[in-house]
């Protein structure tokens, strides 16, 4: 008997290459008459033994804010992972491409969607640990979808996995995160104040000019992002809220969805 989160090759048809990242090259699909976004797995760069397990929990995670994932293709190497195909690509790039003519409903209602999105995480005890606007992705009718939540464990690149290192995402990463790698819900709670920064900067990239050891000083001295020219009043005290220094004074998602729902009511 196959195993349900087993995607046959026969019925998986490959097309042109989309993008590339951590793990390999992304792909145009088809399967079931679907569209999707063929993740090509390369073997050194990720543990694909202790994937295969977790893409069972990942598989049952099931929220339409969230890129679901079908199912993977483990048959043949490299392995494959089956993704919803998102339309519009990566919040990061779609929000540079439209600098300038963002309104402010549209600006919320992204930040809404990811909250939406991370409640459900939040609520299912599942820690992304990897929360941007680069990993949220945008649907045909301008949906933002969390994408990407709890595969860093999985990257075998050691400049990614220590906080000390280059490529490890420090501008997003709460203080604990930094000084313990100590994940949690409230810590991916200080990555969406950052994505909320990016929503209402357009795309800027935080601390642009700044080292990762110049970040970890400044937030040390309690320093934190500036106000974006273009956020609200109330939609920055979130954002000053979720970068609290104690996880504990943090706002849950649940409280920031309800938060930011009122916001649009203004
Ligand atoms: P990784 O997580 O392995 O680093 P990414 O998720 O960043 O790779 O994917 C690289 C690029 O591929 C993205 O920037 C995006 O343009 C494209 N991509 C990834 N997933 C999808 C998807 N589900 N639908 C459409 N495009 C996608």
């Amino acid at each position: 008997s196959k195993d349900q989160w087993e995607v046959d090759p026969e019925e998986l048809t490959l097309g042109q290459e989309i993008g590339s990242g951590q793990f390999g090259l992304v792909l145009e699909g088809t399967w079931n008459q679907r569209k999707v976004a063929v993740k090509m797995i390369r073997e050194e760069c990720m543990s694909d033994d202790e994937f295969k397990e977790e893409a069972r929990v990942m598989m049952r995670l099931s929220h339409c804010k969230l890129v679901q994932l079908y199912g993977v293709c483990t048959q043949h190497s490299p392995m494959c992972l089956v993704f919803e195909f998102m339309e519009n690509g990566c919040l990061s790039d779609y929000l540079r491409a439209r600098k300038g003519h963002l309104s402010q409903d549209l600006m919320l209602g992204m930040c809404l969607d990811v909250s939406e999105g991370m409640a459900y995480l939040e609520s299912s005890n599942f820690i992304h640990r990897d929360l941007a606007a680069r990993n949220c992705l945008v649907s045909e009718n301008n949906e933002v979808k969390v994408s990407d939540f709890g595969m860093t464990r999985f990257v075998l690149d050691d400049q990614y996995t220590s906080s000390l290192c280059s490529k490890f995402p420090v501008k997003w990463s709460a203080p604990e995160v930094i000084k313990f790698c100590k994940f949690s819900s409230k810590s991916d709670v200080w990555s969406f104040g950052v994505l909320m920064w990016e929503v209402y900067n357009e795309g800027r990239l935080p601390y642009e000019n700044r080292s990762n050891a110049e970040v970890v000083e400044s937030l040390n001295s309690g320093l934190r992002l500036l106000k974006p020219r273009l956020a609200p009043d109330a939609v920055y005290l979130l954002m000053e809220w979720c970068w609290k220094e104690k996880p504990e004074d943090r706002p849950t998602f649940a409280l920031l969805l309800h938060e930011l729902a009122s916001v649009s009511d203004l």
